[in-house]
Order: C-alpha cells, then sequence, then structure tokens
C-alpha cells in the first residue's frame, strides 16, 4: 500500500503540542487529503494527514470553513453535514438537531427518477458519447449509481471504497460545498508522528484573505448580510457604499428589512 510518489512529510510536520498519547494501531496506513475552497473552486484550502483507523468525523471536525463562524454569529449554525465519496452519503447526525441532508436527495432520486437519470448522463458521457447518441440513439443502457447513506461517525477511513485523486465533497450549512481529494495513501513510517491524538494533522492551511464586497469587488467588507433576497450570495460581504446602495431608497429609508445583517470583522 506505498503509493508510488513517496513523500516524506515527516520533516514539515511538528509533533503534536497536546499531552495526550494514544498509540498507533499497527499496521497503520496515513491518507494525505486535499479541501478546496467553496467558491474559488481551484483553491485548496487544507490539507491532512489522517490515519486509516480514524473515523471521518475526526477530519470534519478539523475543516475550517468561515461559512459555519458566519452561521454561528448570525444565530443560525447548523450542526449537520456529509461527505459524499463514491455513492456514499457519510451524515454528521452526532447533533440531536442534525439534519441527514442526503434525505431530500434520496426522495429527489425516487421521485424524478428520469430528470436523475438525464443529469447522470450528462454528468458522465463525454462530447463523442453525446454526439454518437444525437445520431444513432441511445445505445447503452445507463442506470443510476446505487446511492446509500450511512453515519460518518461509524465509518473509518480504512473502511472506505474510494479511488486516489478522486473529486469528492464536503457539504455542510446547508449548501456551502467543498471539493475533497484524497491525494495519497501509504504505510506509517518511523518518521511519522506515532501519537494518533496528534491527527489528523495539518499540513497545509490557506492563509486568510481580505474579504472584498462581493458586489464591487474592489473594497474591503464592513457588512455581511445572511439571507438577503436582493443579493447574489448568502451570506454576502458589501462594502458599506454598497451596501447602502442596494439597501436604501432615495430619501435614505430602508427599503427591506426581511434578512440580518452583521458588521464584518476582518481576522
Ligand atoms: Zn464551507
Ligand atoms: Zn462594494
Amino acid at each position: 500500500m506505498k503509493s508510488l510518489r513517496f513523500t516524506s512529510y515527516a520533516a514539515k510536520v511538528k509533533s503534536p503540542s497536546i499531552g495526550e498519547h494514544r498509540a498507533v494501531l499497527y499496521p497503520e496506513v496515513v491518507l494525505c487529503v486535499e479541501v478546496y475552497h467553496s467558491s474559488r473552486k481551484w483553491v485548496k484550502t487544507q490539507e491532512f494527514l489522517v490515519l486509516g483507523h480514524q473515523t471521518l468525523i475526526e477530519l470534519r471536525d478539523k475543516i475550517h470553513c468561515s461559512t459555519d463562524q458566519v452561521m454561528l454569529k448570525a444565530g443560525q449554525h447548523d450542526p449537520s453535514g456529509y461527505f459524499l465519496i463514491e455513492d456514499v452519503f457519510f451524515n454528521d447526525l452526532r447533533d440531536p438537531s442534525a439534519i441527514d441532508y442526503s434525505e431530500p436527495i434520496f426522495d429527489w432520486l425516487r421521485n424524478s427518477k428520469d430528470e436523475a437519470l438525464k443529469k447522470w448522463e450528462s454528468i458522465t458521457t463525454g462530447e463523442l458519447q453525446q454526439k454518437q447518441k444525437a445520431i444513432v440513439g441511445a445505445v447503452t443502457d445507463l442506470q443510476l449509481p446505487q446511492f446509500k447513506a450511512v453515519d460518518m461517525h461509524m465509518t473509518r477511513f480504512c473502511d472506505l471504497t474510494f479511488r486516489l485523486g478522486a473529486g469528492y465533497l464536503y457539504c455542510h450549512q446547508g449548501d456551502c460545498k467543498h471539493a475533497i481529494v484524497i491525494r495519497d495513501m501509504r504505510l506509517i513510517h518511523s518518521e511519522d508522528v506515532h501519537n494518533r491524538a496528534g491527527y489528523p494533522i495539518v499540513l497545509f492551511q490557506l492563509k486568510s484573505r481580505v474579504q472584498k464586497c462581493d458586489v464591487c469587488k474592489i473594497y474591503r467588507a464592513t457588512k455581511v448580510t445572511v439571507d438577503d433576497k436582493w443579493a447574489q450570495k448568502n451570506p454576502c460581504y458589501f462594502c458599506k457604499d454598497c451596501y447602502f446602495l442596494l439597501h436604501y431608497g432615495k430619501d435614505e429609508s430602508l427599503l427591506y428589512n426581511d434578512f440580518s445583517v452583521y458588521d464584518y470583522q476582518h481576522d
């Protein structure tokens, strides 16, 4: 199980500062997992080393996304979330108030099978096959994958069926979606951290940048709105001027008030 692109991270990784020591279960596998930005699709935000015997929950708890903080500030934080890896939804249902996000998807797959099949076909078939289909008609009997739903905290990385380098999904706070890639997999070696409590190890963390106004994309954001019907995003960031222009009329009265607004502080 040693990958060809063997990379030693040991030099870059410091031992965990956590006092607790939990022995690694041998033989152990180390996986390198990448997390991508929710809107800037090709920007990697984090990279981790996780152990094969760790559960998906342990990774989820280390994923940092500003949407979590925004929703927390807005008093609308939702503990739900899932990973979609191959055909399996791994739902985080630890919190009693957590929602099974995969349920409406399964309902849709059941109730709108034709629509789902069409979407699946356009995802899986290339341009050539689509052209062939236009000329000779459908030749293959396309089937939707047999999707399943499982509890996230019941699943360890070593129980997963996955392909190295394939794009999977992490979804949280309703519809904040991140691509996840398992980039590498190898056996643990002597230079690795051998304290289970130290994992997942953060190998890379994108530095937070200045949040710009979503409207003019020039000035620093000073306000953030949630569930704002005229905003292009949810949450939406505004500079002082753009916020005023969108939300206030000529007589300086608020045009609508069925949304939440907060002062935005840069970290
Ligand atoms: Zn997110
Ligand atoms: Zn602006």
